[in-house]
């Protein structure tokens, strides 16, 4: 029987969501989904793992890689380039296994016009003011620079439109728990091929 082809989650969210512990979390409860390694060329942050959080490359070698049609989406984000792997995707979602990406809107976008059957999730402060509070803990910058971010992170938040699912992150364990009900929900659908395979069995 050929192998069920894997499901992928996109999340995304403004910055200052937590999305990042949110993922991680994730993946620990269910560590059969696999994190999709992005490129970037933005420079590794204190802690970070060169092929676990990203592949940290050169912009020459991302643009390279841009000319071979090597990226299923990438975009410039604040001065800095990143990109999801078409080979990458391809291997794990042939293989059957899942996988989650953490991207931004544009990305996202361009990956549900190629993969429709992506499920796509965003995540939100649980309000207003919690995401004002959240940007302005991220840096003591004045109010100009605070007005940016807000608006960055509301240009954002428009996309929410076209996702499938929101999850509001007021505490990490309680947005694990629900991004995880997704995922489950998800493979549980009848029409998946797995579960018609089990079913079938049945009624045999
Ligand atoms: P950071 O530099 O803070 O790790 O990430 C900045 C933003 O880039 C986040 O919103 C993150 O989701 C997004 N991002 C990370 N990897 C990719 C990618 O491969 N493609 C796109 N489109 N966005 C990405």
């Amino acid at each position: 029987m050929k192998t069920e082809e894997g499901l992928f989650i996109v999340v995304s969210a403004p910055s200052g969501t937590g999305k990042t512990s949110i993922c991680r979390e994730f993946l620990k409860v269910y560590p059969n989904v696999k994190f999709s390694v992005s490129y970037t060329t933005r420079p590794r942050r204190p802690g970070e793992v060169h092929g676990e959080d990203y592949f940290f490359i050169s912009r020459e070698s991302f643009k390279e890689r841009i000319a071979q049609g090597e990226f299923a989406e990438w975009v410039e984000n604040y001065g800095h380039l990143y990109g999801t792997s078409r080979k990458t995707m391809k291997d794990f979602l042939d293989k059957g296994a899942d996988i989650i990406l953490d991207i931004e809107p544009r990305g996202a976008k361009t990956l549900k016009q190629s993969y429709p059957r992506g499920i796509f999730v965003f995540i939100l402060p649980p309000s207003i003011s919690e995401l004002k509070a959240r940007l302005s803990k991220r840096g003591a910058e004045d109010d100009a620079a605070m007005k940016k971010r807000l608006e960055a992170a509301m240009d954002e938040i428009r996309e929410v439109a076209w996702y499938d699912y929101v999850v509001f992150n007021d505490k990490l364990g309680r947005a694990v728990y629900y991004l995880g009900a997704i995922y489950v929900a998800e493979k549980s659908r009848r029409e998946r091929p797995a579960v018609l395979s089990k079913i079938s069995d049945f009624l045999r």
